[in-house]
């Protein structure tokens, strides 16, 4: 028997949560079983632990969109008992039961060894958000950083800290845009160099373009914010949108597009093949700076996820909530 987060829901439609201890023949189906040591809580997970649910496939639920342990039982070649292994998307925690719980069963296919260099605690406190931040960063790269500073949106949240922390450890400019002004001390020790106050960035202009300003941008608001700032972009810049924590409206022109070059490009997390997972672990290990993650994380256990899944919908989680499961 071990602890899991049952998310279930009664007969008017509610949902709700509690952890409870099951047997793994409550587990779904995969080649690989695995003992859980850590999970992590992200905006998605927060909306399916919370009562709209709309993400969650299948009831009673498992949610945690992501986890790190050890492999107990293997089906699968690539894997053997006492490996170390990540697992981001595929809509685990979603359609299929996810990492709140002692023990998880998935598809080899969805796993990641743990590259050289991270153990399962810090893979979680970087988890979904640090490897969309590093998906962001990646795709920025391929697409050419500009000179000048590169603007991180929902700075003080998940994926912005990772971001922030990789781009500074990269050696750019990093400008941090943030509604909550007291995080500004530890956004500094990211490695921001310019704090920008959200409503600077969300008052309204209407000028489609305006002075020439970001070498590059990632973007987990989207809304108001994302069209201001494709209007700020330089020349052939690059926007890596990841996000929507603002709104999913995009009240924009194309002229940022037309006469300015800049890209958009959209990040996905959930179903990046393995090659591409395996590489952005591996730049995680290598590029960002342990002791700056280990400042992003706030502890929790699986009882505390129900008010933690609330808080992530309100935008009130700074950094990296690193679950705990055997706390
Ligand atoms: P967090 O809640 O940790 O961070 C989001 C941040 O956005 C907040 O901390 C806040 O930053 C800012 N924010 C929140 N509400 C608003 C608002 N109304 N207007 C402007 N800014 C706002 O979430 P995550 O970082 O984990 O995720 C961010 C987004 O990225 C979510 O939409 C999530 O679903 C998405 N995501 C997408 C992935 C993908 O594969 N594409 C993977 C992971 C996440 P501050 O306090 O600094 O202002």
């Amino acid at each position: 028997m071990f602890n899991a987060l049952i998310v279930s829901k009664d007969e008017e439609g509610k949902t709700h949560a509690a952890v409870e201890q099951i047997g793994e023949d409550r587990l779904p189906d995969g080649e690989v079983t695995v003992a859980v040591e850590y999970s992590t809580v992200n905006y998605k997970d927060g909306l399916c632990i919370g009562p709209g649910g709309g993400l969650v496939r299948n009831y009673p639920h498992v949610p945690g969109i992501d986890f790190a342990g050890t492999v107990e039982t293997s089906a699968d070649d690539r894997y053997k008992p006492g490996d170390k292994v990540v697992l981001t998307g595929w809509r685990v925690g979603e359609a299929h039961w996810g990492g709140y719980a002692q023990k998880a069963r998935a598809k080899a296919d969805w796993l990641v060894p743990l590259p050289d260099g991270l153990d399962t605690r810090q893979a979680m406190a970087v988890g979904t958000a640090g490897f969309t931040a590093m998906l962001a960063v990646m795709a920025l790269e391929d697409h050419g950083i500009k000179s000048g500073p590169v603007l991180v949106c929902g700075a003080a949240g998940g994926v912005g800290s990772v971001a922030t922390a990789i781009l500074a450890k990269l050696g750019h400019e990093v400008a941090a845009v943030t509604g909550r002004p007291e995080t500004a001390d530890y956004l500094k020790s990211l490695g921001a160099t310019q704090i920008v106050a959200r409503e600077e960035i969300n008052e309204t202009v209407k000028r489609p373009l305006e002075g020439e300003t970001w070498g590059g941008c990632v973007d987990a608001v989207g809304g108001a914010m994302l069209a201001r700032v494709l209007g700020q972009m330089q020349y052939g810049a690059s926007v890596a949108a990841v996000g929507l924590a603002g709104g999913a409206g995009l009240p924009a022109t194309v002229i940022p597009f037309l006469l300015r070059g800049v890209n958009l490009l959209g990040i996905d997390s959930v179903m990046q093949p393995y090659e591409n997972r395996l590489r952005a672990w591996k730049r995680i290990a290598k590029d960002l700076p342990m002791d700056k993650l280990e400042s992003m994380v706030h502890p929790a256990t699986l009882s505390d996820l129900p008010k933690l899944g609330s808080d992530i919908l309100k935008g009130q989680v700074k950094g990296r909530i690193v679950v705990d499961v055997n706390a």
